[in-house]
């Protein structure tokens, strides 16, 4: 896979006992960052300091991935496919609201109620899915 963007980095889903890593924050890691050490010699900079994993709290992922964005970074999310995920749940809407959040809207047909799903990964998403789903629907 190549993108136009540079060397991607890969969005994980971090241990349950992660916590954020961006200074003076503690709260709970949403997503991890894994920065592919076999990609940080091609640029040319000294990334021999960088840590190799970023742990991110659901506040302060947009920003951390729009800064690997603005450095050239695309952040693939490797915990699942989104076309894949869209296929297996056909009765839902799925979609990036602004690249860093995924969210999950119930399609339901002749109801005004409708059910929101959101999470940071799509490994993430797939699991809420999972459950939300009546078990009558899988196939
Ligand atoms: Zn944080």
């Amino acid at each position: 896979m190549s993108t136009p963007l540079g060397n991607p980095y890969q969005a994980a889903v971090p241990p349950a006992n992660a916590t954020c890593d961006t200074r003076g924050c503690r709260s709970v890691a949403k997503v991890r960052i894994i920065i592919p050490r076999s990609r940080l010699e091609a640029d040319g900079i000294d990334h021999s300091n960088d840590p190799p994993i970023f742990d991110a709290c659901g506040l302060h992922w947009p920003r951390i991935r729009d800064a690997c964005l603005r450095n050239g970074h695309p952040v693939v999310d490797t915990t699942g496919d989104l076309r894949e995920l869209a296929a297996d749940f056909t009765g839902w809407s799925i979609f990036y609201s602004d690249g860093a959040r995924l969210y999950a809207s119930a399609r339901v047909k002749g109801s005004r109620q409708s059910t929101t799903l959101d999470a940071y990964l799509i490994g993430q998403l797939r699991a809420q899915l999972e459950q939300a789903i009546p078990t009558r629907d899988a196939a």
